[in-house]
């Protein structure tokens, strides 16, 4: 059985994954130089910085058992400091104990797809925008942007953001009613944006907590947090912050010029923290995500009518949950049902 992956977000590291011991050829394509999707980690000077998602939560058993034991855990961190909370006001409040971890690695959250992704044989092209879909003879045939062919697969699974994945559907060349209803379905699944800035500073920040976050999400900031709580992100005596803006008010300016929002992201964080020695850092950086986070999860059973054709999705969307680990184990279900369909 030959099958192909596009995206290798977590979802699609983790259908990678669960097909590792059945009798299956996997091709994972994905369009950026990286892999790990929106749980993200860059390079700069002597840092590393997850500027997508933070850090996996430890809310479901099976991936807590990935992680910990499956997986190669050495540099696997659990960021111990707590996440306290602000209001529209900007009053900080020292958030509930709660001891769920949070976990990353020295070398980013990353780690994740590539552990992943490291226990399979299966081949990843990096840099291959999956962008022409068509069923042939019962089977799958893929071409990227510029229309060169990718080969011919008895299984797909589309992971990418479900506004992403409705577009591969609408030129999807499927001549079947199941392709306009599960590309409706998938189509309709809301996203809400969210702007990053990143913020280095050649000081400590003394603080009791890693994050705050916004509890009424009526503050232009969403959430901020400090990356040298991470260990091996950022060197001694330096500190930075992965400032993640509101939803409203990103989707609001998420085509406006990014340097300018950066600099009103920058004057909002100093306001919260309260002190100007945050207003000037020595080096910044910046994303606009235009699909964050999708606001619930795709509705009906289409989705899965689709299955029967060797056509599987999988992601935060399918389950309608917008966290790695919702991602992980979607995608480590999905692996499972295409593994038993051989
Ligand atoms: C700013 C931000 C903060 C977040 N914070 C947290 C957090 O703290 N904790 C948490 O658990 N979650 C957090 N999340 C959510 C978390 O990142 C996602 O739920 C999770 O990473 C989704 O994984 P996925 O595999 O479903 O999708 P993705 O990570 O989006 O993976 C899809 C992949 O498909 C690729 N792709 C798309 N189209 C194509 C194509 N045509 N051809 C080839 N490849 C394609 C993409 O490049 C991508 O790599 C956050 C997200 C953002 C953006």
């Amino acid at each position: 059985m030959n099958v192909a992956i596009v995206g290798a977000g977590a979802s699609g590291a983790a259908v990678a994954y669960a097909l590792r011991d059945a009798d299956a050829d996997v091709t994972v394509f994905e369009k950026s130089r990286g892999v790990c999707g929106r749980a993200a980690t860059r390079r700069r000077e002597d840092c590393q910085y997850d500027h997508g998602a933070n850090y996996v939560k430890d809310e479901d058993e099976r991936v807590n058992r990935l992680l910990t034991e499956e997986l190669d855990s050495e540099g696997l961190v659990d960021v111990e400091a707590p996440v306290w909370t602000f209001d529209a006001s900007g009053e900080i409040t020292e958030g509930r104990a709660d001891d769920e971890r949070k976990w990353t690695y020295e070398d980013g959250i990353t780690q994740v797809a590539k552990r992943l992704l490291a226990r399979t044989d299966a081949t990843v092209h990096r840099e291959t925008r999956v962008e022409g879909i068509a069923r042939e003879d019962g089977r799958w045939s893929l071409a990227d942007s510029e229309d060169a062919a990718l080969g011919s697969f008895d299984r797909l699974v589309l992971t990418p953001p479900a506004p992403q994945t409705a577009d591969l559907l609408a030129t999807m060349a499927w001549d079947d009613e199941r392709r306009i209803d599960v590309h409706d379905a998938v189509a309709a699944v809301d996203y809400a944006s969210v702007f990053t800035a990143v913020c280095h500073y050649p000081f400590e920040l003394d603080r009791p907590w890693y994050a705050l976050v916004n509890t009424d999400r009526e503050h232009p900031v969403g959430w901020l947090s400090r990356e040298e709580l991470k260990p091996g992100h950022v060197p001694d005596g330096e500190s930075l912050l992965v400032v993640q803006m509101g939803h409203d008010w990103s989707g609001e300016r998420i085509d406006d010029d990014p340097d300018q929002v950066l600099r009103e992201s920058v004057g909002h964080a100093t306001e919260l923290l309260a002190d100007d020695a945050f207003a000037d850092p020595d080096w910044t950086d910046h994303q606009g995500w235009r699909y964050a986070l999708p606001d619930g999860g795709v509705t009906g059973d289409t989705h899965r009518d689709c299955e029967d054709a060797g056509l599987y999705f999988a992601g935060d969307w399918v389950v309608g949950e917008s966290r790695v680990h919702a991602a992980l184990a979607n995608g480590l279900e999905v692996g499972e049902r295409v593994a038993s369909s051989e």
